[in-house]
């Protein structure tokens, strides 16, 4: 707390000096620019360098050796996390002078990639050849801006803390790079005590990286650079970005700005955050609680923003749910505290819809959709319902899907029920005992109890709400079951299964089925309908029961969707009719190819993906 106020003190001194000399507010933290860099690191005296920067909020650039990287992984990552400039120092301190071209090359790599532990993969690292020993070879082997120094206080010769001190206020100057190395216990001393002097004189501590960016100043890489002296310009330091959110369909949306140029790396699980964190491209959702961490960056590798954290807590509402009677619209509120809103033409509902005062009357083929906000919630999802054609609701069927006038209409006349709170589950499988229980209810007769008493299958439950109809089937040798006694009433039933079951229940009703000799070949896969299913695959889909898909597929041995089972029972229905209309209008030849019925598939199968 203490160190915390002094900070706050020391920086409230500085505006107060520089408003009363008239200055502008900019050069308050754009004056004067120096940057401290520290070799041959990370060592035993890094952390406490580490701790007494950060009670200065100075930043600072450590050009490390690989050895050193090795030994002390996390004392990288924290300076990298705390904003400092991470850079090269080679791997041994070798002179890269006396190397050959893959000698320097492997110095210089090898280190890249144990910094990369710490900073991610892909960042880039400047680099500092030991002794500041180059030759145009060296620099024409490293693909990185080569940094020496303006000032040189010999810490490492005079290991005396105020001697490094006086030293390097002495020679600062703007501009100025120094050199320090962190391996010494006095040179940390000594240059803690050196920022505290020349703060009060106005200096911004820099990064290397942020001394030239500032500046705008562009670094080449193979080029060697000493100071960067004051030419006017400063682009002012890295401003942290600004999430703001907004509520999308019950997440919360975040939006993140940044200043020009500024790239911004953000986390949902992770306050560490280096050049391989996700890239902000635009907009997000996340459903609170929860907390974002993110920083603005020209370079993640010590030119970013202090990393914001922000937490998004307020809870979101429950959608409202819908109740449909008789033509009249009810809503429930699932959240107390909240308002609802409402709307009737098939757009999902806003906190800007018709806001919901009592029941409200609604024509057949209405889609209606609610949501709930206000208080201390956030909008919820949409519910959205249809109050059918025929006046059922459907919670997940709408207009507009293929299967809706199939499975309004199955579900109307008591063909096929929904699976509980007006859903009826389209795309879930068809079972065997769905498909079997569908043609019974079709077919309208009753089992007899001799042929229940007959039924061999052993798997069909005795209360199961398929076992008369599957008895029913038996009896009539629509099925056979899958062994001797095996029905498997669940196993989903394949369009070649549904082609043989839906041959023979046609033919139970009396009805002649095309042969539809050479009908598969518009298939793509016609090779792959079974044997077995071939003549009853020929005959359903010539009098049209069943198509391809868009790709001129017939996907045999895909399993049949509810909505499949929904649009064949409706089909049938108009196959028998068109069947026995044929029949009786067309001489005894047989010839019954156009039989099936155009204007009503339109109607029914337009839009099928697998009809
Ligand atoms: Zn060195």
């Amino acid at each position: 707390m203490m160190k915390r106020f002094l900070t706050c003190v020391l920086a409230l001194v500085m505006v107060l000096g520089l408003a009363a000399g008239g200055t502008p507010a900019r050069a308050a933290t754009g004056g004067k620019l120096i940057a401290l860099t520290f070799d041959d690191g990370p060592g035993p005296y890094t952390g406490r360098l580490l701790d007494g920067l950060k009670e200065r909020g100075v930043k600072v650039t450590f050009f490390m050796v690989g050895t050193n990287v090795k030994r002390y992984p996390d004392l990288v990552s924290r300076a990298y996390q705390e904003g400092h400039q991470i850079a090269n120092h080679s791997y041994d301190h070798a002179n890269l002078v006396n190397l050959s071209d893959s000698g320097v090359a492997d110095q210089i790599a090898s280190t890249n990639a144990l910094l990369d532990l710490a900073c991610g993969t892909g960042t880039s690292y400047m680099v500092r050849p030991p002794y500041g020993s180059t030759n145009s070879r060296v620099r024409a082997d490293i693909a990185a801006p080569l940094i020496l120094w303006s000032v040189d206080p010999l810490d490492w010769k005079d290991r005396n803390a105020s001697t490094v001190k006086s030293r390097v206020v002495k020679d600062a100057a703007d501009g100025a790079i120094i050199l320090l190395h962190d391996i010494h216990s006095t040179s940390v001393d000594g240059a803690l005590a050196a920022i505290d002097e020349l703060q009060e004189d106005g200096y911004e501590f820099v990064t290397v990286k942020e001394l030239y960016r500032r500046r705008g100043v562009a670094m080449e890489n193979g080029t060697t650079y000493g100071r960067c002296k004051s030419n006017g310009t400063d682009l002012g330091p890295v401003t942290p970005p600004v999430l703001t959110s907004r509520s999308v369909d019950g997440k919360l949306e975040i939006t993140i700005t940044a200043q020009a140029g500024a790239s911004v790396y953000y986390s949902l699980s992770d306050a560490a955050l280096n050049g391989a964190s996700t890239l902000y491209t635009g907009p997000f959702t996340v459903t609170p609680p929860c907390t974002v961490w993110a920083a603005a960056a020209f370079d993640m590798n010590g030119s970013r923003s202090e990393t914001v954290e922000q937490r998004f807590t307020q809870p979101v509402a429950k959608a409202p749910v819908i109740q449909v009677s008789d033509g009249v619209l009810t809503l429930e509120n699932q959240t107390p505290g909240t308002e609802m809103y409402y709307t009737l033409d098939g757009t999902a509902a806003t906190v800007n819809s018709a806001r919901y005062k009592g029941p409200v009357s609604v024509a057949p083929g209405t889609v209606i959709s609610a949501c709930a906000a206000g208080g201390e919630y956030l909008a919820s999802p949409a519910s959205r319902a249809a109050y059918s054609d025929r006046g059922q609701l459907f919670r997940d069927v709408f207009p507009g899907d293929w299967y809706y006038k199939a499975v309004d209409q199955a579900a109307a006349e008591g063909f096929m029920s929904g699976k509980g709170g007006e859903r009826f589950a389209p795309n879930d499988a068809l079972s065997r005992a769905q498909l079997v229980t569908l043609l019974y209810r079709y077919s309208g007769e009753k089992v007899t109890q001799v042929e229940r008493d007959s039924c061999p299958f052993r798997d069909i439950k005795p209360d199961g709400f398929y076992r008369d109809a599957v008895c029913w089937a038996f009896a009539r040798g629509l099925v056979k079951g899958q062994g001797d006694d095996i029905f498997a009433p669940d196993g989903q039933i394949s369009r070649q299964e549904m082609c043989v079951i839906l041959a023979k229940f046609l033919g139970y009703r009396g009805l002649e089925l095309p042969d539809g000799a050479g009908v598969l070949e518009q298939f793509a896969d016609a090779d792959a309908v079974a044997s077995w299913a071939r003549k009853s695959v020929q005959s359903v889909v010539a009098c049209g029961l069943m198509k391809g898909d868009a790709t001129g597929k017939f996907s045999p041995a895909a399993g049949a969707t509810r909505a499949q089972g929904a649009a064949i029972l409706v089909r049938v229905e108009d196959v028998e009719d068109a069947l026995s209309t044929v029949r009786d209008e067309l001489p005894e030849d047989g010839s019954q190819e156009n039989g099936a019925p155009s204007s009503e598939e339109a109607e029914v199968g337009s839009g099928a993906t697998l009809f």
